[in-house]
């Protein structure tokens, strides 16, 4: 792979603008996993508040290591993707008790740890660690891609050696800064539809730039078809307080509360099809034979990754209050709703549907 002379000029402009950002304040591999896994899907903006809480609950290793899986979760509530939290937990176990607490420094072995894949590992070990380790996230894709004027597709997973090479052609000594500038600069100016190349430090050597190629690349074919599911939820008084079930297995939201629901297919389910759905389910898994039911109260759309979830919320009744073990599950009073932590999803639903809003306002 050519090598284009891009660091020297990247990491000026990095060191003249990079962002100031809590876990660039010291190079703790703790804290940049933490921050790399936040950063998964969601924005800087939005991950620093919940950086600064989770790294005042838990400073270090050990500290998370021990938590419980239940208060972790409640911390990241409404950060989305709880298999990350969940993978952070497991994570921070075995670090300490197969690895001493410490991070392994190959990427071999830091591959194997839950939840760490290799842009993950790349992060941790070229920033922590001033290894000679490629990162390449989305941002850092775009950037050499255009760079190197590539039309090789970024959506497909065969692309991604072809850029780890572009970027190891171009790793300078100080790998710590490098990999940390090239994501810099594909956030703050080399932007997926409004690059601003005016303020670039790279125009000189850049083949997009030159060629006039810069808004036709990066190619991306590969999109992801998103399904769409209707979801009856069952909003379930008994006098005055709320049933509330925990997600077990492994799967979406597994781990977390929520109110309970039934997923239908795409077709929009008739009132009598959803309420059958969402009784058949609290008799089957809760033992309630018959509910009262209330009118639904309006729908609530929630897009995952690979599918949308269109939520009616229809309230009920029920004189018993059944305990059973499977699937766990409370009943709660309204005030108490906010100690449970649950899916972005279902504090939507909550805080959307009124006059239910007033439920969970935390
Ligand atoms: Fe991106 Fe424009 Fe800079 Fe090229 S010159 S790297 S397209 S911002």
């Amino acid at each position: 792979m050519q090598t284009i002379n891009m660091a020297s000029p990247l990491l000026q402009w990095y060191f003249d603008n990079e962002r100031t950002l809590p876990w660039r304040l010291n190079s703790d591999p703790y804290r940049i996993w933490l921050s790399e896994i936040m950063l998964q899907q969601t924005q800087v903006i939005t991950v620093i508040d919940y950086f600064n809480r989770f790294t005042a609950a838990y400073p270090n290793l050990e500290a998370l290591a021990s938590a419980d899986e239940h208060d972790v979760f409640k911390l990241w509530e409404g950060l989305g993707y709880y298999s990350r939290a969940r993978n952070l937990l497991r994570c921070a176990k075995t670090l300490v008790s197969q690895y001493d607490g410490q991070f392994p420094q190959d990427l071999k072995t830091m591959l194997s740890l839950p939840g760490i894949g290799p842009y993950t590992a790349g992060a941790i070990l070229s920033i922590a660690f001033n290894q000679a380790v490629p990162a390449v996230d989305g941002n850092v894709m775009r950037v050499m891609s255009r760079l190197y004027a590539s039309y090789e597709d970024i959506g497909n997973p065969k692309t991604r050696p072809h850029i780890e090479a572009m970027v190891m052609a171009n790793l300078p000594e100080d790998r710590r800064h490098f990999n940390q500038a090239l994501m810099e600069l594909g956030a703050l100016v080399c932007t997926p539809r409004s690059p601003q190349c005016d303020l670039c430090p790279l125009t000189g050597i850049c083949q997009a730039f030159k060629q006039s190629l810069v808004t036709q690349l990066p190619i991306k074919l590969q999109k992801i078809k998103k399904t769409k599911h209707h979801v009856p939820v069952a909003l379930v008084f008994s006098n005055h307080d709320i049933l509330l079930v925990k997600k077990s297995g492994e799967g979406l939201l597994s781990g977390l509360w929520g109110l309970p629901l039934v997923e239908l297919s795409d077709e929009s389910p008739a009132d009598d099809m959803a309420k059958s759905a969402l009784g058949g389910w609290l008799s089957e898994n809760i033992g309630i034979e018959s509910v009262r039911w209330e009118v639904a109260l309006g729908e609530t759309k929630h897009v995952f990754t690979h599918k949308t979830w269109l939520m009616t919320l229809w309230p009920c009744h029920t004189d018993v209050k059944p305990q059973v073990d499977f699937p766990e599950m409370a009943w709660v009073s309204p005030n108490d709703l906010s100690h449970y932590p649950m899916s972005t999803a279902m504090l939507k639903l909550i805080r959307q549907t009124k006059p239910f809003a007033h439920l969970r306002e935390v």
